[in-house]
């Protein structure tokens, strides 16, 4: 079976590796991939921006399964172009797809179906925006409507410093792009915690849970970064937690999308906060998660590709999803200066050595190949992924292999799973 993955980050790697796992599988094709997944894939330049050339893609490669990783093929609607030609594909629809693209629509599917979520409310002028925030206390939190690369989300100190957010988004200055629609929203405070299930419309099957590290700096400090480290456990969440979070969020996510004609199949990613009243949602992702999908299928013990196509097929019910118990952790690598603007095209080295850590597995993110040397070309350039019996010994495994690779600038988070493991020493 040949299996197509679109996107090129640590994610896509960390898919690739699982998908070529399957012993169904005799080749993957990453589009457009990335140095590190050469090693397992053939990859091929496509634009994910383009939904007609990734179709031509298609044609010529004939995959009989396509997984896609990334969130903007999803809103352009790549999965319905693939279904109506009659290629197998993994994701939502574009209008399952708005649970992540559109802020302002997953706010008010929430509110229909009563799901658990911050006070809000959609503004579309600065007037509106004026009114709304005497409503709320500060922090204030304000939301782009739209896909903003994890940086359409702005934590406000004021009602001043809002307005001017919102100001900012409206017209362009904060993005780039002009917002038709901002999201003013109640600030929660608790743990975070990522929630993700398979889905094929109608049931929901959840993968284990993992806890991610948004900030930069060590003791969770400075700028929001696209992720620089994860763990996952058995013990992060009571089963109590577990049946109340698919009984109250996932569940009715599904069910509602399928009442409201638009059904999600694929990766349902909840972002919660623990609050003192319940987990509420942060927001939907519709597909996996970058840097959870690594810890996560690195715990994967039955085949993926069964699992992904069950869904497909409307028959979740169906298939055995099992996992390895203890842990997992993954350590991401960034450039110097990320988040804000970094070098690339500095050589790497080391990775032979980390990936012969026992437990341990190297997924690229950014990283391109000149010749035979792996350079960086990203600002997260690499995740070291490691499973243990325990967290510790994950953590140990995956800090002994990241002590062996170097490249100019590099920088890591020492601190990964620091809450979890005083938890547990507790
Ligand atoms: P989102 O893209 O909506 O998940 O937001 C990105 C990050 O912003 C989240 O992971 C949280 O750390 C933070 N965030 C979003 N919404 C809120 C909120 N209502 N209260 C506090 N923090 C939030």
């Amino acid at each position: 079976m040949k299996v197509l993955i679109l996107g090129s980050g640590g994610r896509e790697h960390a898919l690739a590796w699982a998908v070529s796992r399957s012993p169904r599988v005799t080749e993957v094709v990453c589009a457009p991939g990335n140095g590190g997944m050469a090693q397992v894939a053939r990859c091929v330049p496509v634009d994910l921006k383009d939904v007609t050339a990734m179709v031509r893609l298609a044609e010529a490669e004939q995959p009989e399964l396509t997984i896609v990783g990334p969130e903007l093929p999803l809103s352009l609607g790549v999965v319905d172009a693939f279904t109506e030609r009659g290629y197998r594909i993994f994701g939502p629809t574009r209008e399952a797809a708005r649970l992540e693209s559109s802020k302002a629509f997953a706010k008010q599917f929430m509110k229909r179906q009563q799901i658990p979520t911050a006070n809000y409310a959609i503004c579309t002028t600065a007037k509106e925006v004026e009114e709304s925030i005497k409503l709320f206390h500060p922090p204030i939190v304000v939301k782009a409507d739209g896909l903003a690369a994890g940086k359409g989300v702005i934590i406000c100190p004021t009602r001043h410093f809002a307005e001017e957010t919102a100001q900012g988004l409206f017209s362009g200055d904060l993005l780039g792009t002009a917002e038709f629609q901002v999201v003013v929203e109640e600030f929660l405070e608790g743990e975070e915690l990522s929630f993700l299930c398979l889905s094929d419309g109608t049931r929901v099957v959840p993968l284990v849970p993992a806890q991610d590290h948004k900030r930069i700096g060590e003791g969770d400090t400075g700028p929001n970064t696209g992720g620089m480290g994860v763990y996952s456990t058995s013990e992060m969440l009571e089963p109590t937690m577990t049946e109340w979070i698919l009984h109250h969020i996932a569940e009715p996510t599904v069910r509602g999308m399928s009442q409201e004609n638009t059904p999600f199949v694929g990766v349902l990613y909840c972002g919660l906060m623990m609050t003192a009243r319940g987990p509420q949602v942060l927001e939907y992702n519709a597909r996996f998660g970058d840097p959870e999908t690594q810890a996560i299928l690195m715990r994967l013990e039955s085949d993926l590709v069964d699992a992904l196509e069950a869904c497909i097929d409307g028959r979740l019910s169906e298939v055995e999803i099992r996992w390895a118990s203890g842990a997992s952790a993954c350590i991401v690598a960034s450039s110097s200066g990320y988040p804000g603007s970094y070098k690339t095209g500095l050589p790497i080295g080391g990775l032979s050595s980390a990936a012969q850590t026992p437990g341990v597995e190297v997924f690229h993110s950014g990283t391109s190949r000149i010749g035979n040397q792996l350079v960086t070309s990203g600002g997260r350039v690499l995740g070291v992924t490691a499973t243990g019996e325990s967290l510790e010994q994950a953590l140990d495994r995956a800090y002994e292999a990241m002590a062996q690779v170097h490249f100019d600038g590099m920088y890591y988070r020492h601190d990964i799973g620091h809450r979890a493991l005083k938890q547990s020493r507790k």
